[in-house]
């Protein structure tokens, strides 16, 4: 089962921002040559996190109100009290959306929906540097 590794550079802004990876998460399969199998998207760290969606402006105003409203970055956390910390609720909004994504690849494609995109979502309430792992697995 042979695995295809590549890891993926991006700089954030942190704050809830949304990095579309459809386009090269693509060009990693391709570069895989897997015909049929599956892609895992993972990003390492505590308060990022990739999911899938239709990466349109509206969506990404009404998921950052959505978590705005359930995790409030002012709100009273145990870690930030603990830790003399700021960015507990970005590490629950991570843990909530999670880290990674498995996609399935048939004729060398994501079966993405038309309207459906891989996305790093960064809740830190600094900018990032994240490197996101792709392995394709076929
Ligand atoms: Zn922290």
């Amino acid at each position: 089962m042979p695995v295809h590794s590549e890891q993926l550079q991006y700089r954030t802004r942190g704050a809830g921002s949304v990095i579309d990876l459809t386009p090269r998460v693509s060009q990693v399969v391709r570069e895989s040559g897997a015909t049929s199998g599956i892609a895992t998207v993972f990003v390492p760290g505590a308060t990022a996190a990739v999911t899938a969606m239709e990466h349109e402006q509206g969506n990404v105003s009404d998921l950052r109100e959505l978590l705005d409203r359930l995790i409030p970055p002012d709100g009273t956390y145990e870690h930030n009290r603990l830790n003399h910390d700021t960015n507990a609720h970005a590490h629950i909004r991570a843990a909530l959306l999670g880290p990674s994504e498995t996609f399935p690849i048939e004729a060398g494609r994501l079966l993405l929906g038309t309207w459906q995109q891989i996305v790093l979502v960064d809740f830190d309430d600094r900018p990032r540097e994240r490197t996101v792992i792709v392995n394709v697995v076929s």
